[in-house]
């Protein structure tokens, strides 16, 4: 299984250290030709408006849609899951619009009122686990197709449609790679049923 990361900025080598963790092999994504070679992509955290610039500059933009729609599997981490989303609050970025969530940036403060917390996924772990919130998103809003897997207090942190997967913390920053395993199950999947905001 090669899953791809893509490669401009952000945390990159987090997201790649995981995915070996688990077995995968992984690879740095920067030009449309290299989505070709893998099974699915991850989005990582870092800053959304400059990973948007990128995605744009490279063609990557327009790729990656066309792909999500065939069903390719994307998993958007923080600035990534601000990536996938539909509408984007605070400075929208130039952004996929490929899931059916809306998203307010920077929604808990300052990059001071970051902070780690354990959290319930029980359809991916039975042992809680570790989140790293950093400057983080919340997912203010969610279509009827998108499965909520793991909240915090009232907040949905952890969203599934589909092909799609977003996450407003950080799982490549713990040890812990259950949820990288499950993006991983996803990537063995084929998903040919279209999306409501596709
Ligand atoms: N605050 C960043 C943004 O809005 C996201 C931060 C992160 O990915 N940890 O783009």
């Amino acid at each position: 299984m090669k899953i791809g990361v893509l490669g401009f900025h952000g945390s990159v080598f987090e997201h790649e250290r995981a995915l070996k963790k688990c077995g995968a092999i992984s690879r740095q994504i920067r030009c449309v030709e290299d989505l070709d070679q893998v099974n699915g992509l991850i989005l990582p955290g870092g800053e959304s408006t400059a990973l948007g610039k990128f995605l744009h500059i490279s063609g990557l933009h327009s790729a990656i849609i066309r792909k999500v729609k065939k069903g390719f599997p994307v998993y958007g981490t923080c600035a990534g899951a601000i990536l996938l989303a539909q509408k984007a609050y605070g400075k929208e970025p130039e952004i996929l619009r490929v899931m059916d969530i809306e998203i307010e940036r920077n929604a808990y403060g300052r990059q001071i009122e970051s902070f780690i917390t354990l959290i319930s996924a029980p359809k991916i772990s039975q042992k809680k686990l570790r989140a790293v919130f950093i400057r983080a998103p919340k997912i203010v809003h969610v279509g009827p197709m998108v499965e909520v897997l793991a909240k915090h207090g009232t907040d949905k942190i952890l969203v599934r449609e589909g092909n799609l997967l977003a996450s407003t913390f950080h799982p490549e920053m713990t040890d812990d790679t259950a949820i990288h395993r499950y993006f991983i199950q996803m990537c063995k999947k084929n998903f040919l049923h279209h999306f409501h905001t596709l």
